[in-house]
């Protein structure tokens, strides 16, 4: 099957190597006999509700936000009705924070978001850098480790009763006090998690490209075949060793 990604502004929102995600995405789905077709959208570009499987916005500093920021406002209309259909998002970091309703930025300015995710976002003067822990419990009774590295100043403050991505076993999350970390309603999810992010949580790969999968068929998410995961599993377990030993609030 031929799924279709839509990555958000590649040319600015790219710190990290967030791109590396794509790449995980495109190799895992193809292991299994899937094919992915990347295409761009960038400033001025629309976003067609049902035409992309599943969207990806990178991280960027609050320079590279500032020039995306109304352009992504303005797409928020058919973000919100793509996520409607199904589609699967993800977004990491800048972008995670430009999915909220606004982020206001180290220099006071206030950048508008997209309004999809229950959340808002202000800069503070200490940066949160490092590697992080989460537990994510994405399906009832099905959890599992999400292992990232952050670096964020800003602070982001979910709506009451919004679900996070996780909760926060060592390292900073959302704002360094509530103990959460990301944001996630149904398959759109944000998170501060860069590093990048997919190559070492491989269960967390699969279950994006389970959800993009419902999407292009209309059905259920299916249950991916299983592939041999060494090198991940280890790249998993090295990144959770270097959260715990940094411990941190929550560890
Ligand atoms: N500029 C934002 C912050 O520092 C996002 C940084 C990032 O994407 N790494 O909070």
């Amino acid at each position: 099957m031929r799924i279709r990604v839509g990555h958000l502004y590649p040319d600015y929102l790219n710190i990290y190597a967030d791109r590396g995600n794509i790449a995980v995405l495109a190799r895992r789905a193809a292991w299994r006999g899937h094919e992915l077709e990347v295409d761009s959208v960038g400033i001025g570009e629309p976003v067609r509700p049902g035409d992309h499987d599943l969207l990806y916005v990178g991280g960027g500093q609050d320079r590279e936000q500032a020039l995306v920021a109304t352009d992504i406002s303005a797409k928020g209309e058919a973000l919100r009705e793509a996520a409607d259909r199904g589609a699967a998002i993800l977004a990491v970091c800048g972008g995670y924070q430009l999915l909220g309703r606004w982020y206001a930025d180290q220099d006071g300015a206030e950048l508008p978001g997209a309004e999809l995710l229950p959340l808002e976002t202000v800069a503070g003067s200490r940066r949160m850098i490092g590697d992080v822990l989460l537990t994510c419990e994405l399906e009832p009774g099905r959890s599992h480790t999400l292992a990232g590295f952050e670096n964020h100043a800003g602070r982001t403050l979910l709506d009451p009763g919004a679900e996070p991505l996780g909760r926060v076993v060592s390292g900073f999350g959302n704002d360094g006090e509530s103990g959460f970390e990301g944001c996630r309603v149904g398959r759109v999810v944000g998170t501060y998690l860069h590093g990048p992010l997919l190559p070492r949580n491989p269960w967390f790969a699969d279950w994006l490209l389970a959800q993009a999968l419902a999407h292009r068929t209309g059905g259920e998410p299916p249950e991916l075949e299983p592939l041999g995961d060494g090198l991940e599993a280890e790249a998993h377990s090295v990144s959770s060793a270097r959260a715990r030993a940094r411990g941190g609030r929550f560890s």
